[in-house]
């Protein structure tokens, strides 16, 4: 029970990734606000699920692009649970194409939703993790915006970003015991993953060092770690989960 009396807020966790780091947090104590934007029968569906044990967990509807839906979150949740100790922002998207092709709405989508959400959930949350003088934030990066990736100019943008923001929030709020640190996750087997080629993704699994893709599990696991007191002097920092694609 590493999350026992802690509120977490994970954006993006009507599927994949999001989900499981949604169940993993109950499985570990933690009182669960994850956002979803498509489906209100999915999220009822998971909601569902996270307290059929006794856990407490809510939906809610709220766009991460969107600043006035981050401030209207963070004041519902903690109308319902009275804090917040842990923020992911997980919700993220891809579309991609080769840059000569990139239209401008495909890369302001994806900077949007995947690195202003970082922008809008961080800063809405502050003035309760300062009065609280301690809080955890986890951005969910990829290997991407470690290294680029052809055709995907706007994602690896948007995930470079995330680094460099989590750096600079680490910085700047050390000394008031929050701590952002990012993830950045190889190829895990998700939805967003299940729409490539089966050859093209045998063939990255065969060239990853631990022979297998990812699980959502694998970095549920690494956000329990990050958001916990096990971290406590951890802050600033990238924590790769990929298998070993990338060393550095
Ligand atoms: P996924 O299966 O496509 O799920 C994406 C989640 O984000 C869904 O819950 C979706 O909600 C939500 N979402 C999308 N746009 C949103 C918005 N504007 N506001 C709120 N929520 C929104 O993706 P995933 O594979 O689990 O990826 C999760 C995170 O890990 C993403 O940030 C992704 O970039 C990152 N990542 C994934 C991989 C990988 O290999 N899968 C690798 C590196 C990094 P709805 O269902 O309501 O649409």
């Amino acid at each position: 029970m590493l999350l026992k009396g802690k509120v977490a807020i994970i954006t993006g966790a009507s599927r994949g990734i999001g989900t499981e780091i949604a169940k993993t947090f109950i499985a570990q104590g933690a009182t669960v606000a994850f956002t979803y934007i498509c489906s209100d029968e999915i999220a009822q569906k998971l909601e569902g699920e996270l307290t059929a044990d006794g856990g407490t967990a809510k939906g809610f509807r709220s766009d991460a692009s969107k600043m006035s839906d981050a401030e209207l979150l963070i004041e519902e949740v903690l109308e319902e649970y009275g804090a917040i100790d842990i923020v992911v922002n997980n919700a993220g998207i891809t579309n991609d194409t080769l840059l000569m092709r990139m239209s401008e709405e495909q890369w302001d989508s994806v900077i949007n939703v995947n690195l202003k959400s970082c922008f809008n959930l961080t800063k809405s949350v502050l003035r309760t993790m300062l009065k609280a003088r301690s809080g955890s934030i986890i951005n969910i990066s990829s290997v991407v915006g470690v290294q680029g990736n052809a055709g995907q100019a706007n994602y690896a943008a948007s995930k470079a970003g995330i680094l460099g923001f989590t750096k600079s929030v680490a910085l700047e709020l050390g000394s008031r015991n929050i701590r952002s640190n990012a993830i950045a996750p190889g190829f895990i087997e998700t939805d967003m993953t299940a729409k490539l080629d089966e050859n093209t993704v045998q063939g990255w699994r065969d060239a990853i060092p631990l022979k297998r893709g990812g699980t959502p599990k694998d970095i549920a696991n690494a956000c329990v770690f990050l958001a916990s007191d096990l971290s406590s002097y951890i802050t600033g920092q990238t924590l790769n989960v990929c298998g070993g694609m990338i060393t550095a």
